[in-house]
């Protein structure tokens, strides 16, 4: 069989060993701190209970009562298996088996998985129902669930060759097939992301039906003579629990998915749901499709991406909100204001890069680069154990990151995704070799047969100085592109949401062998290298990292009359720790920032410094702004991203 595919290739993350400092370090505190806490995490709160209360293991009593309590079990799995793949632990390793053991026995005879039915079928979870499925679209979360179940159960195969939790995975997905399908139960999950594991047990298992499954479930979404869609319609009327948008956009049924243009509702769901189509228009070469994500995306970076590239401005149901509103502060008590789940922004990572894979240009790595190091990364603490659920960019010192949360989607999410992070490294096209971004790290690539072996060493993000070592197996002919990032060709975004107020004239550096090379970057947003590559050859590309000062749109509201700072791929912002009167600081258009790395603060950050106006008492006043990520670290603290100027 073969099927089509991205054209572009991802290299899987185990093929990568990262060594920089900065990512490395967050990989051991991901493996040392992150999934022993979540864990932990998941014994107290009973979630791993469930599996053992379910499989009649034990006779203790349901607590956490959640409809998608499972899923976090699923994900940090996931997360353990990519932890294991890249380094063997026996201890992880068999406590991963435990857990899979407690979840084996809870399937039920014919394949359902869904621990809090299976405990108690009359008392199933609000927003469950009495049968299964039966409020499925509105929110019972049973495939939601179980699309993260068929992606650890592919990764822990992957990882460990074992196969208890792949049988599990498999003989639920049979039973899904059996249950829906054209003529059968056609109602559309109300939370996005089966539709993703499906195509992964589909590249795992090459069996077709999970694939044709998962763009059935897409199909569904909006086609409106589907049977179910008047219960979904009638239960929507009264026993939707969300009050907040439209109750069809919220979850992306309001259009059939190839008609949606505008990115609307609970942005988790909509992004999953746009990834998934990423993998559709490829697998099926779906046109249609293709037109629909291009525009959906375009309207994502048009109209409602936060500077730090988080999505899903809007508090009230956690959704995108209209173009141009993007508020900076977060309201916890009304839920009101901006939320930029960080969840949302793993998934904006997520559906980035497969438009990458699509389309081969550097603007998709451009927002993936953005969202990494600044609307993701502030979601977890350097420390590993707490975590932000809303990143909003302004707060009046109430914002604390917590150890856990009753909806715990954002700490599984993560330590599933920080393993992960060395695949968005590099992609390959044809025989050339894309240097997404800049992390130190070795890679051994597969390139017609021979190796390929490059060693990034860098200190990015904080200097703008690359190396790469090329290492072939033997002397030959293939294309080194290296990405030149917006930031460096004064085009923070590739729309004109943001923009910077002056342009950076400073040329990049790029050498091979000593030797400068001309600068040609390509319609993708690449320098290519095309030559005979030896064995010792050195790449030295060294990009001006100046602080920039940042306008968004007259039409964010919300910005108007702000100015953010950036410097190369990093968001700043202040906090009343080290600056007096945040809110009121003028910062003038004019006036000398400077920057400096200081190893002691923040696990190592370059921090810029400069001189405002304090508006209210009329006096200027020294100012220290650091990485937008490192903020809420030093107790509660007054922050903004946006400052006048
Ligand atoms: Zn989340």
């Amino acid at each position: 069989m073969n099927m089509p595919d991205y054209p572009l290739k991802q290299i899987p993350f185990y093929s990568i060993i990262l060594n920089d400092k900065f990512w490395k370090n967050r990989l051991d505190t991901n493996t040392v701190v992150t999934i022993p806490h979540v864990l932990r995490r998941c014994e107290k709160s009973k979630r791993i209970a469930n599996f053992e209360i379910a499989g009649s293991l034990t006779t203790e009593k349901r607590t956490s009562k959640l409809p998608f309590d499972d899923s976090d079990v699923f994900k940090i799995l996931e997360g353990v298996a990519y932890t294991l793949k890249l380094t063997p632990n026996a201890e992880l390793e068999q406590y991963g088996d435990e857990i899979i053991d407690k979840i084996a026995t809870a399937q039920e005879e014919d394949g359902y998985i869904y621990t809090h039915r299976t405990i108690d079928p009359e008392n199933p979870p609000i927003i469950s129902g009495r049968e299964r499925w039966e409020k499925l679209t509105i929110d019972s979360h049973e495939l939601y669930n179980v699309g993260h179940l068929y992606e650890a159960a592919v990764a822990y195969y992957e990882a460990t060759g074992k196969k208890t939790l792949l049988n599990v995975a498999v003989k639920n997905a049979e039973l899904i097939l059996e249950i829906f399908g054209p003529g059968k139960n056609e109602s559309p999950p109300g939370h996005q992301e089966i539709e993703i594991g499906l195509v992964r047990l589909f590249k795992l298992t090459k069996n077709e039906r999970y694939l044709d499954l998962a763009k059935f479930f897409l199909d569904l979404r909006g086609s409106k003579d589907r049977i179910g869609y008047e219960a979904y319609v009638f239960q929507s009327m009264d026993s939707f629990p969300f009050k907040g948008p439209d109750r069809f956009e919220y979850n992306q049924t309001h259009e059939p998915v190839t008609k949606q243009k505008e990115a609307v509702g609970h942005a988790v769901r909509a992004v999953y749901m746009y990834s998934a189509m990423a993998d559709i228009v490829m697998l099926y070469n779906d046109e249609n499709y293709l037109i629909a994500l291009d525009q959906l995306w375009e309207d994502v970076i048009q109209h409602k991406l936060s500077i730090t590239g988080g999505i899903g401005a809007q508090a009230k149901g956690e959704a995108f909100d209209e173009a141009y509103v993007l508020p900076n502060y977060y309201d916890r008590f009304n839920e009101l204001g901006v939320y930029n789940e960080t969840c949302a922004s793993i998934a904006n990572i997520f559906w980035n890069f497969r438009m990458h894979l699509i389309h081969g240009t550097s603007k998709y790595i451009d927002v993936l680069e953005r969202t990494l190091y600044n609307g993701l990364l502030s979601g977890i603490s350097l420390e590993g154990n707490t975590f932000f659920y809303p990143n909003p960019l302004a707060s009046k010192g109430d914002i604390y990151r917590r150890k856990w949360f009753d909806v715990a989607c954002c700490p599984s999410n993560i330590v599933r995704f920080i393993p992960q992070v060395q695949s968005y490294i590099y992609s390959l096209k044809n025989s050339r070799i894309n240097i997404n971004l800049f992390i130190g790290s070795i890679v051994k690539i597969d390139l017609n047969e021979e190796i390929i072996e490059l060693h990034q060493k860098t200190n990015y993000p904080w200097n703008g100085l690359v190396e790469i070592d090329v290492n072939p197996s033997k002397s030959m002919e293939f294309s080194i592109a290296l990405r030149i990032p917006g930031w460096v060709r004064n085009k923070p975004v590739p729309s004109d949401l943001y923009h910077y107020i002056t342009t950076n004239e400073e040329k990049f550096r790029l050498e091979v062998n000593n030797k400068l090379i001309d600068l040609v970057i390509s319609e993708e947003g690449y320098c290519i290298i095309n030559q005979i590559w030896n064995k010792g050859d050195r790449i030295l590309i060294e990009f001006p990292m100046p602080v920039r000062r940042v306008l968004a749109h007259k039409k964010v509201k919300d910005c108007n009359g702000l100015v953010a700072l950036e410097r190369g791929p990093i968001v700043y912002c202040i906090e009343s720790i080290d600056n007096y009167n945040v809110e009121k600081l003028k910062l003038n258009d004019n006036t000398h920032l400077g920057h400096q790395y200081q190893e002691e603060l923040l696990n190592g950050i370059v921090t810029i410094t400069g001189s405002v106006q304090n508006l209210e008492i009329n006096v200027k006043q020294d100012f220290l702004a650091i990485p937008y990520y490192g903020w809420a670290h030093r107790g509660r603290s007054e922050m903004i991203v946006w400052m006048h100027h």
